[in-house]
């Protein structure tokens, strides 16, 4: 077993001793995706919740070059209008096959029939194939030589039309089955509604690198749907384009389905929210009619969310309902690099500020290749957790551009521009474009717990939570040395002075080394021991958390001791 596995096997353990998370309905011997917060649990991730609601929406942080922006919060229903998932595209035609997507931030859904591989060959590759047709690889093979311009120029000086090119490619590869050389140079993912239309469509996608320096000029290519493509292709996906992501075609949503009113039809049906973000973008003209904002700002909601995974693993990492955080900021079309940049290392640094240290968090700006199609630019805020030697995704900083907007404007009034804004100074109306910092309540708790997970083998209890004040679900505790003498006398007043501000347990019960070690499994930072000195001059121990220290202060001073060193 490695050592992070068993560092996991051991948090895990903790978590469920002390209270963090449970299994869900365990006494029916539980329910695959699903976990509950205990006591413990519920207080760490409120205080992640408060934290971000704090940070982000009350009391943002000032805008790139002190630009003025403001940022309001929604909570929307969880059952929306099905329209709304088919505008999104979470749901489309259900008498298909569909594939899924089962990378982080896609999820997307598409008709097999619709999706399609595109295959390019390099003329290295191409030079592979085996002549079976040498007179179809002679007619073809002088026009592989020439670039696109005096391809086309040929094409247009002996009518070669892209279907005669397009019919040649067809016929070499009609011989050609089975050949190892059936593997493309580079595979592209697409949507389509057919096979030509596919192949202009991946071509498009093409990035400057792949046109020039690995397929040179060659321009053969191959297109399937994904229901029919070689089983050896790489089966990318139309919207994120990563590989090994895909189900296979069946009928199938990652959306739960549930009925409204009391008859079941196909007018009842309706889902629970898969993502928080559309109640956003649906309520996005009702928020500018409502409120003063103006352009840029931005739109937080926290909430569940669910999706049916088809494989929840990793503790509560990939779970079936969890809880999400996000903003959407409108801004405008010239300025959205600028936002999208100021969001995304304001999100970094607020991890960071949260006490996620350690070089386990690694923003990962996605390549072109990996980026949706509507998308300018997306990082992934990864954590390496214990169970796996990847980097996780806690969170994605999207550009949208207006791609969500347009298709609420299209979808439900018929026009793409329908949510379009004046700008006051250009007099121009324009959609705005949109940053999506989107994050995951119950990833981030998770990472800060296993952040905090600290080991010690010379310390009287070896496990610790090492959480950041701000997170820690108790802040202090009171400790009596022994629950007589006079003792409580003294440590009640304390406590009931701390916990009217701070969250502060009273324990009066076992051993003081128990007490200690079930404080420092809880993550509290600071315990107050009141003792046989106490009742003699007044003062009181405090015990710092993290390297165990003792301190002698006041027993006036509690409070301000523990606001001073915890910074709340
Ligand atoms: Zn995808």
């Amino acid at each position: 077993m490695s050592s992070s596995t068993e560092t996991m096997e051991k948090i895990v353990a903790l978590c469920r001793r002390r209270g963090f998370i449970f299994g869900s309905s365990e006494i029916y011997g539980g329910i695959g995706g699903f976990w509950d917060y205990g006591p413990l649990g519920c207080e760490l991730k409120k205080n992640i919740k408060d934290c971000w609601w704090n940070d982000m929406v009350r009391n943002p942080p000032p805008g790139p070059n002190g630009t003025e922006y403001q940022m309001v919060g929604v909570d929307c229903s969880i059952i929306m209008n099905p329209k709304v998932w088919e505008a999104s595209g979470h749901v489309g035609g259900f008498q298909d096959p569909m594939v899924a997507c089962k990378a982080e931030g896609c999820r997307k859904l598409f008709r097999a029939d619709q999706a399609w591989l595109v295959g390019f060959y390099s003329r290295d590759d191409f030079n592979r194939l085996q002549d079976h047709d040498r007179e179809l690889v002679d007619r073809i093979a002088p026009l592989l030589k020439k670039s696109d311009k005096e391809l086309s120029e040929l094409a247009d000086d002996e009518g070669l039309s892209d279907d005669f090119l397009l019919q040649l490619n067809e016929s070499i590869f009609e011989v050609k089955t089975g050949m190892s050389a059936r593997l493309p140079t580079i595979t592209i993912g697409v949507e389509a509604g057919n096979q030509v239309e596919a192949m202009n469509t991946a071509a498009s996608r093409l990035t400057r690198h792949q046109r020039d320096k690995q397929l040179h000029t060659l321009n053969i290519r191959k297109a399937y749907s994904l229901a029919e493509a070689p089983k050896d292709w790489p089966r990318r996906c139309p919207v994120c384009n990563a590989t090994g992501t895909l189900t296979e075609p069946r009928e199938f949503n990652l959306m739960f389905e549930t009925n409204i009113g009391a008859l079941q039809d196909s007018t009842s049906k309706a889902y629970l929210r898969p993502e928080t973000a559309q109640g956003i973008f649906a309520n996005f003209k009702n928020v500018m009619d409502s409120t003063r904002v103006k352009i840029p700002f931005g739109i937080a909601q926290i909430g569940k969310a669910f999706r049916n995974e088809i494989n929840p693993r990793n503790y509560t990492f990939r779970s079936r309902e969890f809880e999400q955080m996000e903003i959407e900021f409108f801004c405008w079309p010239d300025t959205s690099m600028m936002w999208y940049e100021f969001w995304r290392d304001v999100r970094i640094k607020w991890y960071e500020s949260l006490g996620i240290h350690s070089d386990k968090l690694r923003p990962r700006e996605q390549g072109d290749d990996e980026l949706a199609h509507y998308s300018d630019a997306c990082t992934d805020i990864e954590y390496l957790f214990p169970f796996s030697e990847e980097t996780q995704e806690l969170e994605g900083v999207a550009h949208r551009g207006d791609f969500d907007l347009s298709a609420h404007g299209k979808a439900s009034k018929g026009k793409e521009n329908a949510f379009a804004v004046v700008n006051d100074e250009t007099k121009e109306r324009l959609v705005p474009h949109v940053i999506e910092p989107s994050a995951g309540v119950d990833r981030f708790t998770l990472a800060a717990i296993t952040e905090a997970y600290s080991f010690d083998e010379n310390r009287a209890s070896p496990e610790f939570m090492k959480f950041h004040p701000r997170l820690a679900p108790i802040k202090a505790a009171v400790f009596p040395l022994v629950a007589k003498d006079g003792m409580p006398d003294i440590a009640e007043p304390i406590y009931n002075e701390i916990r009217k501000h701070l969250p502060c347990q009273y324990d009066a019960k076992q051993s003081i080394g128990k007490r200690y070690a079930r404080m420092d499994e809880a993550g509290t930072p600071f315990c107050f021991t009141i003792d046989g000195q106490s009742k003699e001059d007044g003062t009181v121990t405090v015990r710092n958390r993290d390297d165990a220290s003792q301190d002698r202060i006041d027993k006036s001073r509690c409070l301000e001791y523990l606001r001073d060193k915890l910074g709340l």
